[in-house]
This record gives structure tokens, sequence and C-alpha cells, in this order.
């Protein structure tokens, strides 16, 4: 069974955990779950697929969990999404009503509500594992989002890789405060601990207090949120009798990973992935925590660097590359979008991810960055963006930056630094210079109030590039 701990028999004959779910100030026990999510299962089974207007709470669990019961694909609506996203989503998922939560705009379809209290105990059987789970938007670089298909196999696959990476066990107390509209709080936090059958608590906005008051042994949290905690000593020190902090979706600076460590005695757990691949490569909770790089591998997972012609480059810990995947948790296509699938697999099925990165000789991936904005080609040389920036974050003048390239007539791209902080620009195009190398330094530092970023803390380099 995907959600395994679920199991309607198991639940019945006493397997029942009372606090297994607590979100927005309610509870749900498993035979809660079991009653409720099967009672939402009776009412859009045989559904095609169906919207969920993703707010972190009781309802949307049920929501979500009621689908996967019934086997209809369910589409998770991000809470603040605007008015021309929300229309490209439902009319291109087709999806025919929404679920669990009321939305504003319902955009003429039905609304099916969620009732907490209503319970039925009816068995389903399992849906094959090669059934679509989800269909979850993300947005590429140009065009509207594309609607990724997930599997359920996928899902099981993922998340018992990382149970196995991180020692993940009924024993955890997983904490979040993240979006339920995203992998990372959807997939591995809330169905991860459905399927594991630990103790799920969402904190709401995922403050340093909250995350310090939940008592977890397990935390997920993106960048911004681990370096507001970092900032935050009293609740750092509080996550010290956690067992393991998980950081992941987009780069954790090395300061904040430092700091975490020093503070909470905890080296921080950093994972890779996406929608289409979910996680593949993570440290592990036994293995080396390395700041500054991703880990290695999930079980089962396959990857590689090339260059520009599809030739491998050399795993030596410096030379840069694209990298691809093979993985069990590869998704099944962009819905609607052939022409978008065929676009990202080679011939031989790599997935092309779009990032670039770095793999030492003992095989730990280090994310460079995305391939589009990232890789500054600069004077001749090829510059990662996540270089400059590491190194610009150990300079103590800086608190965020964000590395981009720009278009250049003398060096194809000239490379631009946006600073958060309190620091002279020629101070710090010499800080690189010296820390890295010459060619290496941003030709050009602006000082700015704070940096665009998306819910999941990913800046958005493509409007920076506009404000350059
Ligand atoms: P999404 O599909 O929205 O989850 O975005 C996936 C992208 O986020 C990846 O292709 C990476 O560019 C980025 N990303 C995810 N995790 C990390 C990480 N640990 N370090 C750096 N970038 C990451």
């Amino acid at each position: 069974m995907l959600l395994a701990s679920l199991n309607p028999a198991a639940v019945a004959a006493g397997a029942d955990l009372a606090d297994a779910v607590r979100i927005d100030g309610v509870t749900l026990s498993r035979s809660d779950l079991v009653g409720a999510a099967t009672s939402v299962a009776e009412r859009v089974g045989g559904a095609h697929r169906i919207a969920v207007l993703a707010k972190p709470t009781a309802t949307t669990v049920l929501a979500v969990t009621g689908c996967l019961i019934a086997g209809v694909p369910f589409v998770p609506v991000p809470a603040d999404v605007g008015a021309a996203e929300r229309r490209h989503i439902l009319t291109d998922s087709g999806a025919q009503a929404w679920l669990g939560e009321q939305p504003e705009h319902p955009e003429g379809l039905p609304h099916i509500p969620v009732r907490l209290h209503a319970r039925s105990w009816h068995r389903y059987p399992e849906p094959a594992p090669e059934a679509i789970a989800m269909v979850m938007y993300t947005s590429g670089t140009t065009g509207p989002p594309k609607g990724v298909l997930v599997s359920r196999r996928a899902i099981a696959a993922d998340i018992d890789a990382l149970a196995e990476a991180w020692q993940w066990t009924p024993e955890d107390t997983l904490v979040h405060g993240l979006p339920l509209f995203h992998i990372h709080g959807l997939v591995l936090g809330l169905l991860g601990s459905l399927r594991i059958g630990n103790r799920f608590i969402h904190t709401g906005k995922p403050k340093p207090a909250a995350y310090a008051e939940a008592g977890g042994s397990l935390y997920f949290g993106v960048p911004t949120v681990w370096s507001r905690i970092a900032d935050d000593e009293a609740a750092a020190r509080a996550l010290s009798s956690a067992r393991l902090l998980v950081s992941g979706s987009a780069p954790l600076p090395v300061p904040v990973f430092e700091r975490l460590a020093e503070l909470t005695g905890h080296p921080p757990i950093e994972r890779y992935g996406a929608s289409e691949t979910l996680i593949t490569i993570s440290t592990r909770a036994d293995g080396e925590r390395r700041p500054g790089w991703v880990g290695l591998p999930l079980r089962g997972v396959q990857t590689r660097l090339v260059d520009e012609h599809g030739a491998p480059v050399p795993h030596d810990g410096e030379t840069i590359g694209r990298l691809q995947i093979k993985s069990p948790t590869m998704f099944d296509g962009y819905l609607n979008r052939p022409d978008a699938t065929a676009e990202v697999f080679d011939a031989e099925g790599w997935y092309r991810s779009g990032d670039v990165a770095v793999i030492d000789g003992d095989g730990m991936h280090r994310i460079v960055g995305r391939e589009s904005v990232d890789l500054i080609k600069t004077g001749g040389f090829r510059v990662g963006a996540g270089e400059v920036e590491a190194a610009l974050l150990g300079h103590p003048g800086v608190d965020e930056v964000a590395v981009i390239g720009q278009p250049d007539n003398d060096l194809g791209q000239r490379i631009v630094a946006f600073v958060v902080g309190n620091a002279d620009p020629g101070e710090l195009i010499n800080y690189v210079a010296e820390q890295l190398s010459v060619h290496k330094r941003p030709r050009e530092v602006r000082i700015v109030d704070s940096l665009p970023r998306n819910a999941m803390g990913k800046v958005l380099k493509k409007e920076l590039a506009n404000w350059a």
C-alpha cells in the first residue's frame, strides 16, 4: 500500500495512533484519517482528475488522502496562485471539481466539501503502482507551468529510499511548515509520514519559535527557514534534541549550515531533487555531511555529468557538467506536452535535469545551479554562479547574495552580484578575486534591500536579470 500506515485492517486491529497528524489546530488519529478519507474517496470515486486548493489544513490532508484511497489523480493548486495560472492549471489538467478547501475563484467548477467528522469503513482495492497519483504543476524558464505526472510507484520508491538514507522510522515525529503544493512539504512531509507511520506536525508558518516548540525528531525546511532559525539562537538550541534537520529545494548557504551545526549540534542533511524526479540525491544520516554539497545518489538512482556535446565530464570535484539522472522515482511525462517530455530525455533515457553540478571521486555532488542562468560564460571561462555566491557569503558583510551573468559586449557575459548586507562593492569584488580567481570576480556588485524569492525561498534570477 502506498499509504502503508493507513491500512484499514491493521488500524481496525489496533494499529491506531492518536496524534498521527497535527495541522492547523486539528489532530487526526490514524482511524480518523482512514474513516474520513475513505468517506472522501466515496464522493470522488470514478472522477478523472480533481483540483485541491492546497492550504495547510486538515481538510487538505483528507482531500489528498481520499484521492489516493480512491485512485483519483489530484492536482494540488497553490494557495496563493494568480488568476492566469489558476485558469491554466484547471484547463490543462481537465480537473472536474474542487475538493476540500473552498476556492475563492472556482472558475465554474463545482466544489466538493470535505467533512472532518464523516466516516466510511468501505475497503478500496489498492490502485496499481503505475497509476498516476497526482499532477504537480511546475514552472519552467519559459511558457506556462507544465503538469508533472507523478505515479504512485515513484512516490513509494522515493519515500523508501529516503527512509533508508535518513534512518526514518515510525518512531520519528516529522515537523515542517512548508506548503502542501510542492514535493517537499506534500510528498516527503505528509505522504512520507503516512507511508512510514510516524507522527506528522505542520507548524503553520515555518517560524523559528514554532519549529522550536514542536518537539520533533525530524525537521524539514527550505534554506530561508534554516537561515531564520540560525539567526534565532534560542530556537536553534531547542532543536538540539532533534535527530535530523533536513534542508532542500534551494542551495543551503555554507554559513547557515555551519551556524546550525554549531547551535544545534546537528550538521544539516541536504537533499536535491525536482518535481520531475522527486528527491534523487542526499547526504545520509550515517554519512558525511559536507557544507555546500548535496550528497550521494539515493538507492536505485544513477547520475552522470556531460558537456554540451553529451560527452562525459570527469568526476574530479571541480569540472562543471550538466547533471543527468535515471531513477525509479522518475515522472511519467508532462501532461498534454509530449514535445516538452521528449525534450528532457536523451536517446538513452537519461533525464536532463537542467542543473549544472560537479561530482567528486567519492560520488559526492555539488549543485552549481540552473544551466540556463547559473552557468556563466565570461571571457572564455565557465563560472558557476553558486561558487561566486558561496565565496561572497564567506564575507562578514554579506547576508544574502545572488549572482547572475549579464550580456556583455566584451566578455560575452559579465558577472553581476546582488548583495543584501553592509559592505563596500569594491571590497567584495577584490574579495572574490582573492578567494577564487580573478576571472571569477563580479564586475559589478549591487547592494539591495532584499532578493526576489518564490514561496520555496528560491531566488527568482529571471527577475534579477530584469533589475540588471
Ligand atoms: P522544483 O521542481 O520546483 O522542486 O525545483 C527543482 C530545482 O530546485 C532543481 O532543479 C534545482 O535547481 C533546485 N534545487 C532543489 N534542491 C536543491 C538543493 N539542495 N541545492 C540546490 N538546488 C536545489
